[in-house]
């Protein structure tokens, strides 16, 4: 007990801890340290980003998927899948939309669909600019070449969100199939930190065979990589994977996680995630106060949402984005803190 608070405190202090020291520390997760570790994680948020929550509208552009994930969804091998993707009218509808409910960043997820060539992307990207040109476009859309990231960039995007899954190599192989490599989630960070988007990286809580130890790594990995932004969600089955059977992550040691990434990075864009709202109702205002400072509400069409199935009974929110949204900012009042309208940057360079 008292060794957990000493290595809070030190990471507090130096935001950075030895591999074995990690290890402790998740080691020693207990109601009385995560309440510990938050104190100390909201303090160092609220002394960078105040008590402002980030909002991004996220866009699921397309449930087409060349990979096989054992744990999503949207695998590839899932025939029961219904899959769908968006027409770029359909995502420059959604952004307008959004736009005027005051998201400023918008982000377009999806499986890896060859559909969307770079082409078609930097088509994506110029005019959502071009119609709206103080708002940050964010890209989840998985694994792509060197060439096609610097070309994504150079149409306009500024982020790009890649969880790298797990940073442990034997785990990685066990989450997926033998053609994805943890070698190649890496390389594609780094070409992405080198083209200069703002990157984030980020793991599921509680994923199949997950340890302390690979855990461990998991926050190494985060101080040493120094991402601009970090997702991390409970795992959560899914009835058509290999993985329906397994457990969902625990929501405590997600909570006392958000905490840890926080003192580890006091600037880091941290999404209390839809996977900790789905596991618990009031699961994203925990979130924040465990020291997240970023929602990502759904800003895809109400006809598509039922489709992005990641997991069982994912939370796609009210009716309408505009209703979603309000609910939103009346949760984050309710427990003190105000969403804004702008675009939210990282204040890492
Ligand atoms: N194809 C993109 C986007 C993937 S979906 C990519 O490869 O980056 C975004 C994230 O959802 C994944 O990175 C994964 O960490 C998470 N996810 C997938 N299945 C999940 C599950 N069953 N439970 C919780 N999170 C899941």
């Amino acid at each position: 007990m008292e060794k957990v608070f000493g290595l809070i405190d030190k990471l507090e202090k130096s935001h950075s801890l030895e591999l074995y020291e990690y290890e402790e520390l998740i080691k020693g997760f207990s109601p009385e340290a995560a309440k510990y570790a938050a104190e100390k994680a909201v303090k160092l948020r609220q002394s960078v980003y105040s008590k402002d929550v980030y909002i991004r509208g996220l866009i699921e552009v397309s449930n087409f998927c060349k990979n096989d994930c054992l744990y999503c969804g949207i695998r590839n091998s899932n025939k029961l899948c219904d899959r769908y993707r968006l027409s770029k009218e359909e995502i420059l509808l959604c952004c307008k939309e959004g736009y005027n409910l005051g998201f400023r960043t918008f982000v377009l997820q999806g499986g890896e669909d060859a559909y969307f060539t770079d082409d078609y992307l930097c088509e994506i990207i110029k005019e959502i600019k071009a119609a709206h040109p103080d708002c940050a476009v964010t890209l989840s859309l998985g694994e792509r070449t060197y060439e096609s990231y610097k070309k994504l960039y150079d149409a306009g995007a500024d982020r790009y969100l890649l969880r790298h899954e797990t940073a442990d190599e034997e785990h990685y192989s066990s989450l997926h199939p033998q053609n994805l490599t943890l070698e190649s989630r890496m390389n594609c960070l780094k070409a992405l930190k080198e083209i200069g988007f703002q990157v984030g990286c980020g793991f599921m809580v509680g994923s199949p065979h997950q340890t302390t130890r690979t855990l461990a790594k998991d926050l190494k990995f985060i101080e040493e990589f120094s991402p601009h932004m970090c997702g991390i969600g409970p795992f959560i089955p899914h009835r058509d994977t290999p993985f329906k059977n397994m457990p969902s992550g625990d929501v405590q040691l997600t909570l006392y996680l958000l905490s840890v990434i926080r003192l580890i990075s006091p600037g880091i864009l941290l999404p209390s995630t839809t996977a900790l709202g789905t596991l618990q109702n009031n699961g994203r205002e925990l979130g924040i106060l465990a020291g997240a400072n970023v929602v990502m509400p759904n800003l895809s069409p109400y006809s598509v949402r039922a489709k992005y199935q990641l997991y069982n009974n994912k939370l796609s929110d009210g009716a309408e984005a505009a209703e979603c949204k309000k609910e939103l900012e009346k949760r984050m009042k309710s427990i003190g803190y105000r969403v804004v309208t702008h675009r939210g940057d990282c204040i890492i360079k």
